[in-house]
């Protein structure tokens, strides 16, 4: 068959390998001028490329429809990821968490692994070519018209572009294709070729898209005392995230204070568990600064503290219990003057104390940017979507993969194995 990928990224290059070496004449458009430029920064450069879990953890991890995965767990779950990415040539490691990388900590060798195989199966690679849009008749899909930016000659000449003048004026062109496979990728990174162009495709096509939204990303806090922690990190906090008594978050790790609100890694995880409903629910937000610690346990380190420093005020009386980056703001939390001198502290002072350590308040206001997200909640929605080819249900001959689908998942190498899984279900039962 005659087979078009729209997008050179990961979902893309996977897909089109393995159609390539079934024997299809396969194309690979991909705008920018080099393949996976996200796949080169993913894991800080080092490409956690999946995680080393059982079917069930995966689909643990998945936040949004991990039911639509099954059937593409089932084509390549992730050791199938890390037993293939071997037979490819590439030394694999699993780390801390069940993380895969590449033993060398390179992503350029995941990539290179996969230009490689790309070029053994056969597959044309038209770079520096946007898709701009799909082609239909009555029996589904019958093509695609590309442009080609003027590029090549213009960076060896050193003009700079913007990603947006990039095919301004570009002549149309006609690319037949008996099945096209949008894999487009999401709209976080900007700066990686991520435009939402596969969205605006299933909406030409009459697909339904489901509303985006930045996930895995930093969260924005109204408090005032936030700005004078910046740049401090907690490590072995609790993040807790409540609507009314219903507790929707709460989970143990690592955050980090920045000029606007939280960050690191827990946070990244609230983002995507919880990001949906900031600013449209009320939610109560708090960090419990000692989790390992009950407020009766907590009393009694105070008492002792406090004993041994009658005479100090109170910010000078805080140092063994908390990073000093947080003593100034501590007792502005508890509502205790700093000066406070500790022999004058009452009981409800030390309760307030205690309130402001295990209940550390946060005002969520909103998430942060696209540019900031490290993937895309929302997308094609997959009611659209056969879940064992993905195959458009109403479209004959044009698939979506990767995070073009509503579909995403925590941090930890499990986005990437999406990518993958719905390439290779989609490579293997295409008919
Ligand atoms: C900073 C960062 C770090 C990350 N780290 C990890 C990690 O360690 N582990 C993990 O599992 N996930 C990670 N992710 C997420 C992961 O990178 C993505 O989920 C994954 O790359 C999605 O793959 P994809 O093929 O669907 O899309 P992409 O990799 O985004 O590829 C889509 C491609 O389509 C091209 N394209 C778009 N429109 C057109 C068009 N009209 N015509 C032609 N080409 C087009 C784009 O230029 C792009 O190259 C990270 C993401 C970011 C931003």
């Amino acid at each position: 068959m005659n087979i078009v990928i729209i997008g050179g990224g990961a979902s893309g290059m996977m897909a089109g390998i393995l159609l390539g070496e079934e024997g299809h004449r396969v194309t690979l458009v991909e705008q920018n001028e080099k393949l996976g430029k996200k796949l080169y920064i993913t894991g800080k450069g080092r490409c956690n490329f999946t995680n080393d879990c059982s079917e069930n953890e995966f689909l643990d991890a998945v936040l949004t429809n991990p039911r639509f995965m099954y059937s593409a767990l089932g084509v390549m779950n992730p050791q199938d990821t890390i037993a293939l990415f071997e037979k490819w040539g590439l030394r694999t490691k699993v780390e801390r968490g069940r993380r895969a990388f590449p033993a060398s900590d390179k992503s350029a060798d995941v990539l290179d692994m996969l230009k490689r195989k790309l070029k053994d199966a056969h597959v044309k690679v038209l770079l520096d070519t946007r898709c701009a849009r799909i082609s239909f008749d009555e029996s589904g899909v019958n093509g695609v018209y590309i442009e080609k930016a003027a590029r090549k000659a213009e960076r060896e000449a050193g003009v700079h572009r913007f990603e947006e003048e990039k095919f301004a004026g570009a002549k149309e062109t006609f690319l037949t294709a008996e099945r096209v496979i949008v894999a487009t990728g999401g709209i976080s990174y900007r700066s990686t070729g991520a435009t939402g162009d596969g969205y605006r495709f299933a909406k030409e096509a009459g697909l339904k898209v489901t509303e985006t939204r930045p996930s895995l990303v930093p969260i924005v806090c109204a408090d005032e005392y936030i700005r004078d922690m910046q740049g401090l990190s907690l490590k072995n906090v609790s993040l807790i995230v409540k609507s009314g008594k219903k507790i929707l978050f709460d989970e143990q790790g690592e955050l980090m204070f920045t000029h606007f609100g939280i960050t690191g890694p827990l946070v990244l995880s609230a983002s995507g568990r919880i990001g949906g409903l900031i600013g449209k629910k009320p939610l109560t937000s708090y960090i419990d600064l000692k989790p390992a610690v009950t407020e009766e346990m907590l009393d009694k380190r105070f008492l002792s503290v406090f004993a041994e420093n009658q005479n100090r005020t109170l910010v000078n009386a805080l140092s063994g219990i908390y990073p000093s980056g947080m003593i100034p703001v501590i007792p502005a939390a508890a509502g205790i003057s700093p000066e406070k001198r500790v022999h004058d502290l009452t009981r409800a002072d030390r309760e307030a104390l205690i309130a402001a350590t295990k209940r550390f308040p946060l005002t969520f206001t909103s998430l942060r940017g696209f540019e900031e997200a490290v993937v895309t909640q929302g997308g094609v929605s997959v009611k659209e979507i056969d879940p064992r080819t993905m195959e458009a249900k109403r479209v004959r001959g044009l698939y979506f993969t990767g995070e073009v689908l509503d579909l995403d998942a925590l941090t930890g190498g499990y986005n990437l194995q999406i990518a993958w899984s719905t390439a290779a279900a989609c490579a293997k039962n295409m008919t």
